[in-house]
């Protein structure tokens, strides 16, 4: 088969992690018998310098064309304070999940036991690891509401939510428990908000339809406390906007390494956008150290999530297993004198691991 991937490369260690993502990619088409085809285009800061937009019509026109999308990471402090905030380089992030109808995002947090010391969580809580999955409501909540200051001085940010935003996410969630542990712990703060009252009714009604997975609900505060006490309890925390957004990054954070995680951004078709979690770290940017997993494994992401290759993407997961288990680190990871391996070189041993 023949996958078209509209690559965005972007800014920073961008261009340096996705280069080796891509090789990745070509090691599983050797392997399997695909042929990745990808058409390079700008966003971010890359975009701003070349056109004057942080998100040309051009580029939109080719991921719209497209079966997925790669990103890698944009921003940087040149474009922090030449440009208004409506053509800041991480605008075009917004704008790509609008054009592209992007309502849920997948971040998966997952513990590779050859990286246990890096979690900053104790050895007895962690127990055998942990294995979950953040599945955030992209669209609606307080971040698109109405904002205003009134006249007496006192600001507002309407927290939203309909019955279809909730419905549509979390069939999402219970689909995609089905293929994992088959739970699904829903996020909200029911005690409180009545957004969160619909979104709890709204989730107790469609898991009905999934009666063979569990279903729980969980008070944020609770789930902000159980993630760091308690994490192999999750498989997928099913949350809105902003409960996401922070819980997300308090998934990330136990994991003890930035450089090493994935996301997913996906709509009502198969065609979503992958990308590292972290930015485009422009502190180490053009020195070739840069950890490029988090972009690997977001390229076995697309694999399942998009192409429905799940074998494929196995193999991705396998191959950073294995260099992780030899024993291969780059500075990110690398212990006190523990001798690092550059970006290039851990983009070398997942393409050799992928070939087998
Ligand atoms: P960052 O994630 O870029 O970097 C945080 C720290 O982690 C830095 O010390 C960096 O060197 C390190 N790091 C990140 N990725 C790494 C990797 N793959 N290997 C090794 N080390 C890595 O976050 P930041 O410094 O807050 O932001 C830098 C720029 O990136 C900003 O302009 C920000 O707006 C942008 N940003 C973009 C995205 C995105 O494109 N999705 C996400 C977050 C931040």
């Amino acid at each position: 088969m023949n996958y078209k991937i509209a690559v965005i490369k972007g800014d920073g260690i961008g261009p340096e992690i996705v280069t080796e993502a891509m090789r990745v990619l070509d090691a599983v088409g050797k392997r399997f018998g695909h042929t990745f085809l990808y058409e390079e285009v700008l966003a971010g800061g890359a975009a701003i310098d070349a056109t004057g937009s942080c998100l040309p019509p051009e580029t939109v026109r080719a991921c719209l064309a497209s079966d997925s999308v790669l990103l890698g990471a944009v921003g940087g402090p040149k474009w922090d304070k030449e440009q208004p905030p409506e053509n800041r380089p991480e605008k075009a992030l917004l704008g790509l999940r609008k054009e592209l109808g992007l309502f849920a995002n997948i971040r998966p947090a997952t513990l590779y036991a050859p990286l246990a010391g890096a979690c900053p969580i104790k050895p007895e809580i962690i127990g055998g690891g942990f294995d979950l999955v953040v599945l955030r409501e992209l669209t609606g909540d307080v971040y698109f509401g109405k904002k205003y200051r009134d006249a007496d001085g006192v600001a507002h940010d309407d927290m939203n939510y309909s019955v279809a935003e909730v419905e549509r996410i979390a069939h999402r969630a219970f689909q995609m428990a089905r293929q994992r542990k088959k739970h699904v712990t829903s996020v909200d703060k029911a005690n409180v908000l009545e957004t969160s009252r619909l979104w709890r009714e709204t989730v107790q009604r469609v898991a009905l339809a999934y009666p063979d997975v569990q279903a729980d609900y969980m008070y944020v505060d609770n789930a902000a406390m159980q993630l760091v006490r308690n994490p192999g309890q999750f498989d997928v925390l099913l949350t809105g906007n902003l409960f996401g957004d922070i819980l997300s990054d308090e998934a990330s954070m136990i994991t003890g390494s930035i450089g090493m995680l994935p996301s997913a951004s996906l709509g009502e078709t198969s065609r979503g956008m992958y990308e590292p979690i972290h930015g485009s770290a422009p502190d180490i940017a053009g020195k070739g150290i840069a950890n490029p997993i988090a972009t690997i494994l977001s390229c076995g992401m697309m694999l399942r999530y998009s192409f429905d290759l799940s074998a494929e993407a196995d193999a991705i997961d396998a191959a950073v297993n294995e260099v992780l288990a030899a024993g291969l680190r780059t500075a990110d990871l690398a212990k006190p004198g523990e001798q690092p391996l550059s970006t290039r070189q851990m983009g070398d041993a997942v393409v050799k691991a992928v070939a087998g």
